[in-house]
């Protein structure tokens, strides 16, 4: 088993039941024991302006899902979470981002691990604090509460 990071975000459609249908669908992954979800916060969008406020939140798991198909799975609950809406590539109502795949890096032309994003964005740092050990590696980044205080979040 390897422990494995998602990074949860949704902006539409009741965020809150969004993450919570997204955590259920994580605790039943096959191979896979759930640890921990995160708290859910409430952060500011990035990109265009009149966006509503997104919920984030990032859920820690041990995993034998091969990366690639644990992707796949996260893409399919994606679609899942927009069809039941009726939206066809509509704004998504759920965002699944695979962050860390225990210290692999992958540079597949689906995915890739770490997450380019994960190391600049608070939204994402922020709930990864609350679920990871302070000494986790980031491949290629160095540690995460470093990385962390260096961006003034946390408590230390
Ligand atoms: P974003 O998450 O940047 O807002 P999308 O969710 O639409 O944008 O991006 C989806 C694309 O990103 C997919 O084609 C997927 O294959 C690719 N991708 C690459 N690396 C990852 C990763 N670590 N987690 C999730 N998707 C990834
Ligand atoms: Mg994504």
């Amino acid at each position: 088993m390897e422990a494995v990071y998602i990074a949860l975000g949704s902006n539409l459609h009741q965020p809150k039941i969004q993450l919570d249908t997204a955590v259920k669908f994580i605790q039943r992954l096959p191979r896979s024991k759930f640890i921990a979800v995160s708290p859910y916060y409430c952060t500011d969008p990035v990109g265009p302006v009149g966006q509503k406020a997104y919920l984030n939140a990032v859920v820690r798991i041990e995993s034998r899902l091969p990366p690639l198909e644990l992707l796949y799975r996260m893409q399919r609950q994606e679609n899942r979470q927009l069809r039941k809406r009726g939206v066809h590539w509509g704004p998504r109502t759920i965002d699944l981002d695979l962050l860390l795949y225990g210290q692999r890096i992958i540079r597949h032309r689906d995915l890739e691990v770490p997450h380019y994003a994960m190391t600049f964005r608070d939204f994402v740092l922020m709930p990864l604090l609350d679920v990871a050990p302070k000494s986790l590696i980031i491949p290629g980044y160095g540690r995460l509460d470093k990385l962390a205080s260096d961006r003034s979040l946390g408590q230390d």
